[in-house]
């Protein structure tokens, strides 16, 4: 039998439960497709406070809150800086996914626990689902594709696979740390940093690089430089690096990780595969698919250029990251980059004020 739907949202994480959650919220047939209920995704689950309101999450899925964060340079000065109420709530990835789902469930969205097998057609789409040897057809008029990083509707639709950033990390129990670090140093993280962020009952430790070849060599590198002696199970996992360049095939629209929508530099990704969801899920409520892309880049476009510049500057060496942790020294840029980081100011007054802050420090 042939299940019909208007939208098949294919992916139960932050982007895909946003989306199906705003379209059922406006009224319109959804299914959510998710092929593994427990699943927990290898996180920092690091997302500003801000967010819960903005999408009505509920507060007690926080696990803990920061009011700082350290910044450690790869010479070892660290650099404790006040979040000034901009906190930074941390979340375990498998309870808050699960959370986002019943929020899109209580609103309307039917569940379908099975995996993305296949798509066929253009302007009308017939979707092949399968779990434990049960097939599912569904016919759906739009395919939100919010699949993650190994997006498989990409490899269906035969678009290249995401170009991506490869990390490691443990989540290692018993040890607390109070606020979020994030350490720099070429000898574990080169071209990026390694963290220590709180988790539920214990820590999140991680570093990331672009050669996936070191990454095992760079971990114990940078567990060597912290001093932490116990152990977790590891986890390697990719995050995609942004390009900007996917939105939608016809009616098939790209959100979260899928669309590679991760902030260059910090590498957050939760809060942009919420919003492109909400975007996402506006343009086909509106039946305007190119609102999507409008939105998104008038919007981002700007803060995320700028995040790979100032990647591409700071993130060089030693000698940079070592600046970069310096000028932070300086209340206005503390403030500049609170702004423009946890606060998600993007006007171009703020953008322009910015770069000339930054750029004045560095002549
Ligand atoms: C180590 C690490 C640390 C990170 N730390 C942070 C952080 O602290 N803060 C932050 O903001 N971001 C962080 N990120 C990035 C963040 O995790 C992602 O950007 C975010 O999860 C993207 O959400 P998503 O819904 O697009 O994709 P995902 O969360 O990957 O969800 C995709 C969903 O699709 C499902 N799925 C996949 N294939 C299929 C299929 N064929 N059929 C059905 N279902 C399918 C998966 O099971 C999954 O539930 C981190 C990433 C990594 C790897």
């Amino acid at each position: 039998m042939t299940i019909k739907t208007h939208t098949l949202v294919i992916g139960g994480g932050p982007a895909g439960s946003t989306a199906a959650r705003f379209l059922a919220k406006n009224g319109l047939d959804v299914i959510l497709l998710e092929r593994n209920l427990n699943y927990i995704k290898p996180c920092g689950g690091g997302l500003s406070i801000n967010s819960f309101d903005e999408f009505e999450i509920p507060y007690d899925v926080i696990k803990k809150t920061t009011q700082s964060i350290i910044l450690v340079s790869p010479s070892g000065k660290r650099l404790e800086i006040d979040l000034k109420g901009n906190n930074l709530a941390i979340v375990e990835r498998g309870e808050f996914d699960r959370i986002l789902r019943l929020l899109a469930e209580k609103n309307g969205a039917k569940i379908i626990n099975a995996e993305l097998k296949d798509i066929k057609g253009k302007n009308r789409y017939e979707i092949t689902a399968e779990r434990e040897g049960n097939l599912y057809k569904i016919e759906a008029e739009y395919i939100v594709a919010a699949d993650g990083v190994n997006s498989k509707t990409r490899t269906i639709l035969g678009l290249k696979p995401l170009k991506s950033f490869f990390t490691i990390s443990e989540y290692i129990s018993d040890i607390s740390v109070d606020n979020c670090e994030f350490w720099f140093g070429f000898s574990h993280a080169p071209n990026a940093y390694s963290w220590v962020f709180p988790a539920s009952n214990g820590i999140s430790i991680g570093t990331g690089t672009f050669s996936q070849g070191m990454i095992h060599a760079l971990f114990n590198n940078f567990i060597q430089r912290t001093g932490i002696n116990k152990h977790g199970i590891r986890k390697v996992y990719r995050i995609p690096v942004w390009q900007g360049d996917l939105f939608n095939i016809d009616k098939v629209l790209f959100v979260g990780d899928s669309a590679g929508q991760v902030l260059p530099l910090t590498y957050e990704g939760i809060y942009y595969a919420m919003k492109s969801a909400e975007y996402a899920a506006q343009a086909i409520i509106d039946n305007k698919v190119n609102n999507y892309k409008k939105k998104w880049k008038s919007r981002f476009q700007k803060r995320f250029l700028l995040m790979c510049k100032l990647r591409d500057y700071f993130l060089k060496n030693d000698e940079s990251t070592e600046r970069l942790v310096s000028i932070h020294r300086r209340a206005e840029i503390q403030e500049a980059s609170l702004r423009l980081w946890l606060a998600k100011e993007s006007g171009r007054g703020s953008l322009i004020g910015y770069i000339k802050l930054i750029g004045n420090l560095l002549k």
